[in-house]
């Protein structure tokens, strides 16, 4: 018997350019396959970003996307960009739609989880033995730090030409996100390694006085531990399964989560939310892939694991488990799309895989009594 909805959310999707519009079409698909039984209704409106929006716009943020996304409870986006655009310029950039929209959104926490499914243990750079049971979330502060820090720029100091940028974090910046790390945490296996460098950088000091004292206040039941940022490069290599929420800085979190993201073998599988304001933005880590769009290649589930991720966000834990295990089940299956496949699997279009994790995530819902 279908459930009514008890829930319902207003998702604004921003296919954009390239592959963009055809994966966020199959995340579409899968949300709206679990919706029903979930007991959840997801309202959906499309709107432009990035090239397409130039080309509709004139604009690669146009004002009707700003207001619609505000409006919105989430929203996915593809991904944008293209060679089409590539001789605009500045704010005129499909990429400079993107960077608005953050801002717009007030994002302050980019979340990147990086898991290798057992399907996958042989499709990664690294051996089996130490790839397995990967399973991590990169919690990386988005607004501040080094990339931001006044002052910066270049001058001439005794006729040399010199350079510089600044490192700043205030204790607001590091609790708000810290507070992110142990609420994720939470959702998973309650542990969080806080990255840094607090043996060279007064920086990283506050972040080991102040990350503590909100483990200390509100998360006792979440196990905290930290690190060098060197040993944990090293040691996401070495053993990349003993982690679970990494938290860290902006620097040092653009390094680590590209380190991080080779480990299951393809872009196509790496999912991403960027949070702040209370309207998360949830998106593939890969790009527009120019050289497959449109021709049934690109393989969706980075874009469906980050549907999985904005079900998490809005608290729809069921739907957000049941989307993560069908795309292990159409894994273990022998689905793969053409970025992962080798010998012996079987090769299948971006709309097969989707379709086939729908099924698959209403399958494993409706068998879960909903109270
Ligand atoms: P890319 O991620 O688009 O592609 C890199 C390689 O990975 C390509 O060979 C591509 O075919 C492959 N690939 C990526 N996603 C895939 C998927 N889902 N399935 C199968 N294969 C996949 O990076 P790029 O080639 O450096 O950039 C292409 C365009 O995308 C550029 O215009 C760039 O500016 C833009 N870009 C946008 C974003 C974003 O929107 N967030 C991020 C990165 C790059």
């Amino acid at each position: 018997m279908p459930m009514a909805a008890t829930r319902t959310y207003r998702i604004v999707t921003l296919p954009g350019d390239g592959i963009g519009p055809d994966v966020i079409r199959e995340a579409m698909r899968v949300l709206q396959a679990v919706a029903e039984p979930a007991g959840i209704a997801i309202d959906t409106a499309e709107y432009l970003i990035g090239g397409a929006a130039i080309d509709g716009a004139g604009n690669p943020f146009p004002d009707a996307t700003r207001a619609a996304v505000l409006a919105a409870d989430a929203v996915m986006l593809g991904a944008v960009g293209g060679p089409a655009w590539d001789h605009h310029t500045g704010p005129m950039r499909p990429e400079s739609g993107l960077l608005q929209l953050r801002k717009a959104l007030g994002a302050y926490a980019n979340l990147r989880p990086v898991a290798v499914p057992e399907a996958l243990v042989a499709s990664s750079p690294l051996r089996p033995e130490v790839v397995r049971g990967t399973d991590m979330l990169i919690v990386r502060e988005l607004t501040g730090g080094i990339y931001f820090g006044e002052p910066r720029g270049r001058d001439l100091r005794d006729g040399h030409r010199s350079a510089r940028n600044t490192m700043v974090y205030d204790e607001v910046e590091i609790k708000r996100i810290a507070v992110i790390a142990f609420d994720w945490a939470r959702r998973r296996r309650h542990k969080v390694t806080l990255v840094d460098k607090a043996n060279v950088l007064e920086v990283s000091q506050l972040w080991r006085e102040v990350v503590p004292e909100v483990h200390k206040a509100s998360y006792p039941d979440v196990a905290l531990d930290t690190l060098y940022v060197d040993n944990a490069a090293m040691q996401i290599v070495l053993r990349p399964a003993q982690f679970d929420v990494i938290l860290t800085a902006n620097l040092f979190g653009d390094i680590l989560s590209d380190l991080a993201a080779t480990l299951p073998g393809s872009l196509g599988m790496l999912p991403s939310a960027s949070l702040g304001s209370g309207i998360g933005l949830f998106e593939p880590v890969h790009g527009s892939a120019p050289d497959i769009a449109g021709q049934d290649k690109a393989n969706p589930l980075a874009a469906i694991l980050s549907a999985a991720m904005l079900l998490d966000a809005l608290g729809e834990t069921p739907a957000a488990e049941a989307v993560r295990a069908a795309v292990d089940d159409a894994l273990a299956e022998g689905l793969r799309t053409g970025d992962i496949w080798s010998e012996g699997f079987t090769r299948t279009g971006t709309t097969d895989m989707g379709s086939r994790v729908a099924t698959l995530a209403r399958k494993h819902l409706e068998q879960i009594p909903i109270g």
